[in-house]
């Protein structure tokens, strides 16, 4: 059966689920592909032991460094991406960010566009994302158009005492940017029931502002918009993406690299390690080198743990 979109869309993350709700009201036919399936709603999303030393929600694949060292790269792959998980600690990248910056290892080159650019986009984006913090408090902060859409989060009692004696002391404490359903002065408004269980847990009461509760679920509203769980995208072969616009059609062709090739040889004859696979859960930093072809030809690799 052949299917027709005018946009497709792979991942449903901080990036993927923000531009679905975006386009959504266009009316465009949309296919939103996303690898994994909806984190499931349980007990366990709030219990430390499963999420944190059970890595219940971790994918147990592993990757590959450049030196074929395989670390977790620490993915979780649910509608919503990594954002089920995250601390929701919403800042804008500051003015001098967009410019040539000279890091330890390096020079991060100049944006071709500015702070001033995106802006208006932040605005947005902010509200969206619900974010509540106070404008003005935070010296590094930049320039914005407007005060954060919502109030700042008040502090828990030991950490407001902390701020005073910073504050007396002549330093400059601020509130994060956080984005949150809460409503401080009318809790029944608001879902977010200030737990303890924030950054690195689901929430169970939909009260973070994730990708999936802010962007997904009112993206599917829209019925141009087709949501596809544990639907991966593989783009072994090179893919061809045609823009067309009023006047103009533009092609983009884009080559990537097989993520997990079987076997493959380096100029010298070594044989290079998989980039990304699925496999057991491993508890440490581990070497791998090649050891044997199967009768499919495939190369297995055997892992030690690194010294
Ligand atoms: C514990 C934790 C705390 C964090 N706290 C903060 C914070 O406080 N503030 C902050 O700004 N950032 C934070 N981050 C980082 C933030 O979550 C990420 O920067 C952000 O989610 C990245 O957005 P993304 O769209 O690039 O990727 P993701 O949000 O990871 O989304 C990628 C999506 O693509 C899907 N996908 C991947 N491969 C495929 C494929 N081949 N085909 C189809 N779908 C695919 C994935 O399943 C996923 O849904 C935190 C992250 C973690 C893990």
């Amino acid at each position: 059966m052949s299917e027709h979109y005018d946009v497709i869309i792979i991942g449903t993350g901080a990036g993927g689920g923000t531009l679905a709700h975006r386009l959504a009201p266009s009316g465009k036919r949309i296919l939103l592909l996303e690898r994994g399936g909806y984190l499931p709603r349980e007990p366990e999303n709030w219990d430390s032991r499963e999420v944190f030393r059970k890595e219940r929600y971790l994918s147990d694949e592993y990757w590959f460094d450049k030196d074929g060292v395989a670390y977790k790269p620490h993915q979780q792959y649910f509608v919503g991406g990594n954002t089920k998980f995250y601390g929701a600690i919403l800042f804008r990248l500051r003015e001098r960010d967009f410019e040539e910056v000279e890091h330890y290892g390096g020079t991060s080159p100049a944006w071709p566009i500015s702070y001033a650019d995106l802006e208006p986009y932040y605005a947005e984006a902010e509200k969206l994302y619900l974010v509540h913090s106070q404008t003005g408090e935070d010296p590094t902060e930049p320039w914005r158009s407007g005060p954060f859409p919502y109030p700042a989060v008040s502090h828990e009692p030991r950490i407001q005492q902390l701020a005073d004696d910073f504050a007396r002391t002549g330093h400059h404490p601020f509130h994060l940017p956080v984005g949150i359903d809460l409503n401080e002065t009318d809790p029944e408004a608001a879902r977010c029931v200030r737990c303890d269980r924030f950054d690195g847990f689901p929430c169970l009461t939909d009260g973070k502002a994730d990708a999936h509760v802010r962007c997904v679920r009112p993206a599917l509203e829209h019925d141009n918009l087709t949501l596809r769980t544990h639907g991966r995208s593989s783009a072994s072969r090179p893919m061809r993406a045609v823009a067309r616009s009023p006047g103009s059609t533009s092609a983009i062709a884009a080559r990537r690299r097989p993520t997990a090739p079987t076997s493959s040889s380096s100029p010298a004859g070594q044989r290079t390690p998989p980039r990304c696979c699925s496999g057991p859960p491993m508890t440490g930093i581990r070497r791998v080198s090649p050891t044997h072809r199967t009768s499919s030809g495939a190369t297995t690799w055997r892992t030690s743990t690194r010294a």
